[in-house]
């Protein structure tokens, strides 16, 4: 394989010895490595995005989405860094320091709005997870009220007793349960009744197809029947167009989250319009 690679890469380069798969894996440790010391570092930020009320547009909360700024690698997004943090053991400390951080960001927030915080499902099967989130609460004072958890149906592809115990546990701490991406992975209606979740989320694959495709809108109107009868609340992700919105809002949807109504955005900017407004009043 050395050989047929190093013939492969051709024009007369003397790289026999060092042959593409061992510059992958190389890239790879590298990669790995700058993820280690990235949090360190303080490359990661967390930034939030917007989640309204579909009846009125006004703003509810946010959801945390962790980004990470390498000085040579640019902006890593999270489909290429949370996976590979799950494998390298990385996944709890990241997961912990974004959900202090968002706990003690929203402490500061108008007391209406609440922070979703997005769980790995290796932090979900951690026997700790809910001693971290009290510590969470506790340091930064907020309200249990205002934290929600998105977790993924991947949660309950092993489901047993543990898997109940640890959601009851946490909707005992007072905080509400997400299941985020519905639709996308190991979806059963039988899940949702054996387990119970304040809310649905709508995987926005779905939400981009509803103008176009009959199938994704009936695939929409099913889980916001499905939710409604199960006493859950129900938002859309990844709502880009007003025709989208309109859609959503005509078949029930209570709660949306896309472009349209904002991009994710650091901390520092969520109230930067109020704040200047304010700013402008005093100074004329
Ligand atoms: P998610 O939890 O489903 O988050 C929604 C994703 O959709 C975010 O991507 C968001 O930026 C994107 N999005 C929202 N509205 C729109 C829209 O209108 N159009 C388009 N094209 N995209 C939209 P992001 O931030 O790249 O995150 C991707 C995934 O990475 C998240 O999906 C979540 O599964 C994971 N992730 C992000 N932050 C964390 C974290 O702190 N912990 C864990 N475990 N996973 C995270
Ligand atoms: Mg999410
Ligand atoms: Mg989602
Ligand atoms: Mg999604």
């Amino acid at each position: 394989l050395a050989l047929y690679e190093a013939k492969g890469s051709g024009r007369g380069r003397v790289c026999v010895f060092r042959p593409e798969m061992h510059d992958r894996l190389e890239q790879k440790r590298a990669f790995e490595e700058d993820l280690r010391k990235a949090l360190v570092n303080g490359e990661m930020e967390v930034y939030y995005q917007p989640q309204a009320s579909a009846a009125t547009r006004v703003i509810e909360g946010y959801e945390a989405l962790l980004r990470w700024k390498h000085p040579m690698r640019g902006s890593v997004p999270p489909c290429d860094f949370i996976p590979v943090a799950e494998e390298i053991g990385m996944i709890n400390l990241l997961g912990e320091w974004v959900l202090k951080t968002a706990c003690i960001e929203a402490a500061g927030w108008p007391s209406h709005l609440k922070v979703a915080v997005n769980l790995s499902p290796i932090q979900f099967r951690k026997k700790s997870l809910l001693q971290t989130i009290v510590s969470a609460l506790a340091y930064s004072g907020l309200d249990p009220k205002r934290l929600e958890v998105e977790i993924t149906e991947s949660v309950l592809l092993d489901a047993n007793h543990k898997t109940a115990d640890t959601l009851d546990g946490l909707r005992q701490l007072g905080i509400t349960v997400a299941m985020d991406d519905f639709g996308t992975g190991y979806s059963s209606l039988g899940n949702l009744r054996r387990f119970a979740f304040d809310k649905i989320k709508i995987d926005r694959s779905f939400v981009q197809d509803i103008t176009t495709r009959a199938d994704a809108m009936s695939i929409i109107n099913l889980v916001i029947g499905v939710a409604k009868g199960l006493g859950m609340a129900i938002t859309a992700e990844g709502i880009e167009t007003e025709e989208q919105f309109e859609c959503l809002k005509r078949l029930g949807c209570e709660q949306i989250q896309g472009y349209l109504i904002g991009r994710p955005m650091p901390a520092s900017q969520l109230f930067a319009d109020q704040r200047s407004k304010t700013a402008d009043r005093y100074a004329s």
